[in-house]
């Protein structure tokens, strides 16, 4: 008998987390990566008002309240939560959280029907890389979910709600309506999975967050020219410091010289060479 998704899924995948899962770093007084198993969170802001970047894993929503209870507050909720993108690991306990919390939630339109019930993502493609995670990743859920009633699509000027001073940039490649957000005054990136500090792709260096920089996840990424533009548009932008959605935050030279280093031979590190997305 078929089991449902979710089962799969626990039975599967939530065994595997990161040295770092639980933890949490202030990347600048008003940026919080936090690492949830396997992929992070950013909270950005003050106490009030802050916004809360992706929602982890599946079944985190307790421990991510009580992470922002920790850093703000016993009453502290954000004003807004932003997806960078709706897949399951930056999704995971976004139902739980909302339902404690009436907040809206604001996502690229390109992102919305993902996030409405409408369309199921790809599943993940095993054939990108020999890691383990790459391997595993069939069992990862790939469906849409439905939180209609609380999300909206971003405003059209670039603005971000609740996050004064960023832009939000749109950087599809990894999913259609994938965003970054970008902070011009100290140049700060907050890049989704445009591009990670982390060999996604490989189970031991996911569990040692072994740092380098790396492409988007390959075994999810459908559009590889996308992505290409994608992180050449994040160079441009020259930031300072970036926080990923998978790894270690990065900064000052070590940053520009890997997103450089990524831009030239992208074909090399990031782009599998085969694999359903690539041919
Ligand atoms: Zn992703
Ligand atoms: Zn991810």
């Amino acid at each position: 008998m078929e089991q449902p998704q979710d089962s799969k899924f626990e039975e599967s995948f939530l065994p595997m987390t990161s040295i770092g899962s639980g933890m949490g770093v202030s990347v600048l007084p008003d940026v919080y990566c936090y690492t949830d198993q396997i992929v992070n969170l950013v909270v950005v802001g003050t106490p009030y008002e802050f916004v809360l970047i992706d929602t982890g894993m599946p079944k985190s929503a307790e421990q991510i309240k009580d992470m922002i209870k920790e850093r703000f507050g016993e009453n502290a909720v954000p004003k807004a939560i932003i997806l960078t993108h709706g897949h399951f690991d930056h999704v995971g306990s976004i139902v739980s959280i909302l339902e404690d919390w009436e907040i809206p939630v604001y996502a690229h339109d390109d992102e919305l029907p993902y996030l409405t019930g409408k369309k199921d993502y790809p599943p993940g493609d095993p054939n990108v890389d020999h890691g383990l995670v790459a391997k595993m990743s069939p069992m990862f859920p790939n469906h849409g979910i439905d939180i209609s009633k609380h999300v909206h699509p971003l405003p059209s000027d670039g603005t971000v709600p609740h996050m004064n001073g960023w832009k939000w940039i749109h950087t599809p490649g990894h999913t259609p309506g994938h965003i970054s957000l970008f902070r011009e005054q100290d140049r700060t990136l907050i890049a989704g999975d445009a591009f990670v500090t982390v060999k996604q792709e490989s189970l031991y260096k996911v569990i040692t967050q072994t740092k380098e920089i790396s492409g988007p996840p390959r075994y999810y990424t459908t559009d590889w020219d996308a992505a290409y533009e994608s992180v050449k548009k994040l160079e441009a932008l020259k930031p300072k410091v970036a926080v990923t959605g998978h790894g270690i935050p990065i900064s000052g030279e070590e940053l520009s010289k890997d997103l450089q280093y990524l831009v030239v031979h992208f074909d090399e590190i990031a782009k599998p060479e085969s694999g359903r997305f690539v041919n």
